[in-house]
């Protein structure tokens, strides 16, 4: 049986004081949804600690959403994956699209922050996705597999037993336009596909989850499908109600 997740990428938003009220919401509400759905949140850097406080006690885990390519030194304004490991963090966000895009990200980085996340015991949830000209020109099959080729092949069969895949399709995130529940589930599959041709059946054990304008509303449909287990939540994870409401579409 696969893990059911929905992890929230609060991205910059939030002050740390808005940060903790938004974890106490979602603590608050927890109960209401089924103990199968395993709930991420992913605050800014500077209020990780107090939202780990918050939720002590609770079973919703917490992740960074991004992490240094080196273990530590002369690297102004980096944080480094042992610290947010000794924060009490569980997971950490890496390749996500707006990294690859504003900060130029590459399979190289990747596979550096890759390293230093494991090294540190933390857990990847792991991006990939096409942009809209890569869809429209057909090429969203084999972005996702030179993404996953490039970084994920490199990882033992014990780490990969750790790794969270978010499939989010760069022209979904943000705008309003999601996936259809098809095309999640088609992708899916062939990323799963992927994922066997190199760790077998280890493969179908591996979350992947849907990420881009994932709502209360979609969230239901998309989640129904048998390769989707669970979304990687922007906007509507900065709203407790519709965080958690997005956990009650499983
Ligand atoms: C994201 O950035 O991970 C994301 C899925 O954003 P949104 O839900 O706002 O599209």
């Amino acid at each position: 049986m696969r893990k059911k997740i929905v992890a929230g990428n609060w991205k910059m938003n939030t002050l740390p004081a808005e940060g903790v009220e938004l974890a106490k919401g979602v603590a608050a509400g927890r109960s209401e949804v089924c103990s199968c759905v395993n709930f991420i949140v992913c605050p800014p850097f500077t209020h990780l600690s107090q939202v780990i406080e918050t939720l002590k006690g609770t079973d919703i885990a917490v992740g960074a959403q991004d992490c240094a390519t080196e273990a530590k030194g002369a690297y102004t304004g980096e944080v480094a994956a042992s610290m947010i490991a000794a924060l009490g963090c569980e997971y950490v966000i890496l390749g996500h699209s707006e990294r690859r895009q504003y900060y130029g990200e590459t399979s190289e980085t990747l596979n550096k922050k890759m390293a230093q996340a494991y090294a540190n015991g933390l857990k990847p949830i792991y991006c990939v996705g096409e942009s809209l000209d890569e869809r429209k020109a057909g090429k969203h099959f084999d972005v996702c597999k030179q993404q996953i080729e490039e970084v994920v092949f490199n990882l033992t069969e014990e780490q990969f037993a750790d790794l969270v895949i978010a499939y989010e399709p760069v022209w979904a995130i943000g705008t309003g336009e999601t996936a259809t529940a098809e095309q999640a589930q088609e992708i899916h599959a062939y990323i799963r596909e992927v994922l066997a041709s190199k760790f077998g059946a280890a493969a179908a054990e591996c979350p992947i989850l849907y990420g881009g304008s994932c709502k209360p509303s979609n969230a239901a449909e998309i989640f129904a499908k048998e390769d989707v287990d669970g979304g990687l939540i922007g906007g509507a994870a900065l709203k407790a109600e519709d965080f958690l409401a997005i956990g009650k579409g499983f």
